[in-house]
């Protein structure tokens, strides 16, 4: 453990968490553990995993269509619609003379096999010309790839659009499954294996009223639709016009058009803004914002205690919005993609409080809580145990009849 300034600790090259932060998760986890978690979260899951649309094909029969064009491709072994790809890496990346600067995000899809497009360029000096062996850069100073020049120096600034840099040797290289002519029939989504198990423990069925509230981009609404058969009545909210446009665009691409309606809405406020949902909702997923700390692969970040608090007080208004919308006997799943309790076990423990009853939820190899009321109740995947994202997923009734 390297401890920089004194206000701040640098767990693993690049995450850094303030002290305040850091001391609260040394509470649950021992400092290996810690080291553990960045050190995973630096790198991608060793398998890449989509969704089988079963709407549109069986999980057997796009295995043998993938495999026909030699994609290496496998069933999971629990879950029967996912499917995974083997992720290669770490590449040893070759140096070149020049180089260009990418921001945080593109530099993490370059990373990981994508090419660099030119909204993602931070740099790109006047001296590289098209056709040049480049790096592309990070940030934070890290060599991400090795590629050759799409465009000239000089002109990066003035197109939109397009490859700047075509990627040859990334650090990691995953499938690029969106260049798939499957992916365009809207044959499978590419979705994490906690993400998958999440609507598993949703359980939606024909007839059920569903409400999802934060739905964009739609992964786990369409695995909704889709597990339902498309029986089910469900909302999709969301609370910008531009994700619901990604919604939109999604489900249609899954052939979903008229199975589910869709609507900008800050679920905050939705017993006001849809008071007809009131005691009416058999079923509703929150997976709301949260800190993200098990997203993969990440190079480097910042986490502060402040964001932490900030979002669970955040998280806390869908529940309390998801009681007043369940019918009695109605099931709430809470799910996020992030580590630390507060945002978690304590949220649960916050439902409880409201009157919610925390339903076991048993998923094969996952972890229970963090906190030992929900040590057997809820699900953890751990970056550093599962080689899958860092997720939580629990499962919660409103009573049929309210205790005293
Ligand atoms: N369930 C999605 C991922 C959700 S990410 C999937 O599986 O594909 C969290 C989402 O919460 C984001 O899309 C964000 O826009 C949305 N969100 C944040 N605040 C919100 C609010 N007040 N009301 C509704 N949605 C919100």
């Amino acid at each position: 453990m390297r401890g920089s300034e004194e206000r701040e600790v640098e767990i693993v090259k690049g995450h850094r968490l303030d002290y305040q932060l850091y001391k609260y998760l040394l509470q649950y986890f021992s400092d290996s553990e810690l080291q553990g978690i960045f050190e995973s979260i630096r790198k991608p899951p060793s398998k890449y995993y989509i969704r089988v649309n079963t709407l549109k094909i069986s999980p057997e029969e796009l295995l043998k269509l993938l495999r026909e064009h030699s994609v290496d491709v496998y069933q999971d072994k629990d879950l029967p619609e996912a499917l995974w790809f083997p992720v290669k890496g770490p590449n040893k990346v070759p140096s070149a003379r020049k180089y260009v600067l990418a921001d945080k995000k593109a530099s993490e899809s370059v990373y990981v096999g994508a090419n660099l497009y030119v909204p993602g360029v931070v740099k790109m000096n006047k001296d590289v010309k098209k056709g040049d062996e480049v790096n592309i850069v990070a940030p934070n100073g890290e060599i991400v790839a090795f590629g050759i020049a799409e465009v000239n120096g000089d002109e990066a600034r003035s197109i939109r659009r397009g490859i700047a840099v075509k990627t040859l040797v990334s650090v990691y290289n995953m499938p690029k499954v969106r260049d798939l002519r499957e992916y365009e029939l809207g044959l499978f989504y590419d979705q994490s294996l906690p993400a998958q198990w999440v609507t598993h423990v949703l359980d939606p069925r024909p007839g059920d009223v569903i409400v999802d509230m934060n739905a964009a981009p739609g992964g786990k609404t369409s695995h909704i639709v889709q597990l339902s058969g498309g029986k089910a009545v469900v909302y999709a909210f969301d609370r910008s016009e531009n994700k619901i446009r990604e919604i939109i665009e999604n489900l249609s691409r899954l052939g979903m058009d008229g199975l589910y309606r869709v609507e900008v809405r800050d679920t905050r406020f939705l017993d006001i803004d849809e008071p007809d949902l009131i005691n009416s909702v058999d079923k509703i997923l929150i997976d709301p914002p949260c800190t993200d700390m098990g997203v993969r692969p990440r190079l480097f970040d910042m986490k502060t205690m402040e964001t932490v608090k900030s979002a669970a007080k955040y998280q806390e208004q869908f529940i309390k919005v998801a009681w007043k919308l369940l019918k009695p006997g109605g099931v709430l799943v809470y799910s996020t993609c992030t580590i630390p309790p507060l945002e978690n076990e304590d949220n649960i423990a916050y439902a409880e409080n409201l009157g919610f009853e925390v339903i076991d939820i048993s998923i094969p190899n996952t972890s229970g809580g963090l906190v030992d009321r929900y040590r057997n109740s809820v699900t953890r995947f751990y970056p550093h145990v599962h080689d899958t994202p860092g997720y939580f997923i629990a499962k919660l009734r409103k009573p049929t009849q309210m205790r005293q």
